[in-house]
């Protein structure tokens, strides 16, 4: 995943380090689901498809590393090589910031950076490369729109102070383009003066430079409120479930022994239990099923054909990729998946109380709501294998739906 072998030109730093929840789902904005991929997928696959020679770098918090794994398990491999490794956050967004800067300036430094917001998914590929020329040719440049509004300031007393000639203002976006070492050294500047700045080009205009403004792209806005998600499903165009008439139906099925170990993956979730499951992978058997199933609508073969056992690479993989690359075939062809429904199969360890875990675990990595992801478990009144607690079964039956 490293990208140390070659030192390119441009490199493309996305900030994902906020915990903005204020979008709804409890989750942080980057990480949520728009139209079957994440917005931080979105705003990455954006980024290349403007800078496709650009390295990539990704800071994240600390706490959302599983969250970033299952992001970068939805890109395709050729963005998925761009990427070097993810720089953790700071306490604040300029801490994040200047934490992947010097991420990037150690891996070897580029000419010029874009600092980008994960959660603007649509910068097109003319802004990222205005972007470019902007910074090549000032040094340092920010995208800015016109505003609708007409602006007051006021005073403490909520009274209008003055009202700005409206021509002369610009609402600021990202991506933001600098020379890298112009930068590097404002953020160094700005984090020795103790002060806190809100956006990069405030840094670099407290280091004394000129900041560019070249035009932004009123599409490229920043999703914060749940209106913003409503927003952004419209200018996608996705299709709806009902505009989709080829139905399919996929049936998955899969076993796993119990092995030592302390604790089994169901679903991407980890429950404590007196064995761990054997097999190549994590041995999600739930997950395991479940991407057979998908695989199975779209008659795609099953998942040893996509992921050979004897392949070293899968070795203590991450199930979610297998199934996050069954999800990635059906959005391929224009499809959507309409329902899971799937049943685990032993006498323990229990899996009603993990239900719903397992079920918003699954909805995340599918893209899918919640509601269409049914997860149930039964024993086999101690009769056969499972009955013996020698292992775990599970079943399951996805419905996707394609174009004509
Ligand atoms: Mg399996």
């Amino acid at each position: 995943m490293l990208a140390r072998t070659r030192s390119p030109s441009i490199a493309i730093l996305v900030v994902a380090g906020g915990r903005g929840s204020r979008a709804g789902e409890g989750l942080p904005k980057q990480y949520r689901t728009l139209a079957g991929r994440t917005v931080l997928a979105r705003t990455l696959r954006a980024m290349r498809a403007g800078a496709p020679d650009a390295s990539l770098k990704v800071v994240i918090h600390p706490d959302d590393r599983e969250l970033y794994a299952q992001c970068v398990a939805e890109l395709d491999v050729a963005d998925r090589a761009a990427l070097s490794e993810a720089a953790l956050g700071g306490a604040t967004r300029q801490e994040s910031v200047s934490n992947g800067l010097e991420a990037i300036a150690r891996e070897g430094a580029p000419e010029i950076v874009l600092i980008h917001d994960a959660a603007r998914p649509f910068a097109d590929p003319a802004l990222i490369a205005r972007a470019i020329e902007a910074a090549r040719a000032h040094g340092a440049a920010v995208p800015g729109v016109p505003l609708a509004d007409t602006v007051k300031e006021i005073d403490a007393n909520g009274f209008v102070v003055a009202t700005p000639d409206r021509a002369r203002l610009r609402a600021v976006q990202t991506p933001q383009s600098f020379r890298f070492d112009l930068i590097v050294a404002a953020h160094r500047a700005a984090a020795a003066g103790g002060r806190e700045y809100t956006d990069d080009a405030m840094i670099a205009e407290a280091a004394g430079h000129a900041v560019h403004v070249f035009p932004g792209d009123a599409a490229n806005f920043k999703l914060t409120t749940p209106e913003d998600f409503a927003r952004a499903m419209d200018q996608l165009k996705q299709p709806s479930l009902a505009s989709l008439p080829d139905v399919r139906t996929g049936q998955g099925y899969d076993v796993h022994a119990f092995a030592e170990g302390d604790k089994v993956w169901l679903g991407g979730v980890a429950i404590p239990h007196s064995h761990a499951l054997a097999g190549h992978s994590d041995a999600d058997v739930l997950m395991h099923a479940i991407t057979d199933a998908v695989l199975g609508a779209i008659a795609e073969g099953d998942i040893g054909a996509h992921f050979p056992p004897s392949d070293p690479q899968w070795k203590g993989a991450a199930s979610s990729i297998f199934l996050a690359h069954a999800c990635k075939l059906v959005r391929d062809r224009g499809g959507m998946i309409a329902h899971i429904d799937a049943t685990v199969v032993c006498e323990a360890p229990k899996v009603g109380p993990h239900r719903d875990a397992i079920r918003e675990s699954l909805a995340r990595i599918m893209g899918m709501d919640v509601g269409r992801v049914a997860i149930k478990a039964t024993t086999t009144e101690k009769l056969g294998f499972t009955g013996r607690r020698e292992g775990i079964a599970a079943l399951a039956i996805a419905t996707v739906r394609l174009p004509e």
